[in-house]
């Protein structure tokens, strides 16, 4: 009896090899290092990718801080958001990421995340909108989802596929939706454009903050300059992700 015991004490959980790019994979590890470095998450929040053979499927790190993330701890994720034939645990609003892969067909990748520089614009009347360039793709202005309107009595989490699913009508089509005393999520046609797009809003809030305290009113960019700033960022996303990669990577190392 004690042998079993010891034996089934040593047992790991089930973690099947994955059949992913491992460039991929890679870049997932990065992207969560990056994303950490940057501040934009810390112990919480999580990035993911979508799987490049079974598009219904994603890939996201086991339940763990950003900053440790290693390849051997991706997992591969269903359509429902659940780990496939993988017992460790997942993180609890996986379901964010599930419920935006199924209804934005465009989004290659999802970052959530808690950045505090964003809350003010969850929870006033001041909507986030571009105050420079870098952050043009948020022309149209930031939605907020507010839990409470779906879900009176909630813990502010998104820990259901009908929550998710409230989060990914809300987010429309932006690149950015905010989250009512909860945080953000940030999409994006790849790991580069959605890591981009995570750190310049919140460099936008930061900024469109300190702007509010001079006097105003605030020069936003306008729709056309949104646009046409969008299209040209998107030509060069690889420069900074390049440089954050390098830099996650010796930290990996070390
Ligand atoms: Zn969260």
């Amino acid at each position: 009896m004690q042998e079993k015991i010891a034996k089934e004490i040593r047992m790991p959980a089930r973690k099947p090899a994955l059949a992913a790019n491992p460039d991929l994979l890679m870049d997932l590890v990065a992207a969560n290092r990056i994303l950490a470095m940057e501040g934009v998450l810390d112990a919480y929040g999580h990035v993911s990718v979508r799987s490049e053979r079974k598009p219904g499927h994603f890939y996201m790190s086991r339940s763990l801080a950003p900053p440790l993330v290693k390849i051997a701890d991706i997992m591969e994720h269903g359509p429902d958001s659940e780990p496939v034939g993988d017992d460790r645990k997942p993180y609890l609003e996986r379901f964010i990421h599930g419920e935006m892969y199924r209804q934005r067909p465009d989004v290659m990748a999802v970052v959530h995340s808690h950045s505090g520089s964003v809350i003010p614009f969850g929870i006033t009347r001041g909507k986030m909108r571009p105050v420079y360039h870098m952050a043009s793709f948020l022309w149209s202005g930031a939605p907020v989802f507010d839990i409470r309107k779906v879900q009176p009595e909630n813990d502010l989490l998104i820990r259901d596929g009908k929550l998710g699913r409230e989060l990914a009508k809300a987010i429309g089509a932006c690149a950015c939706v905010l989250m009512r005393g909860h945080g953000m999520t940030v999409v994006g046609d790849s790991l580069p454009e959605v890591v981009f797009r995570s750190v310049y809003t919140q460099m936008n809030a930061k900024l469109q903050t300190l702007a509010a305290q001079l006097e105003g009113p605030i020069e936003f960019l306008s729709e056309i300059e949104g646009k046409l700033a969008t299209a040209t960022n998107r030509a060069t996303v690889e420069r900074p992700w390049e440089l954050w990669k390098a830099k996650a990577m010796a930290t990996l190392k070390g």
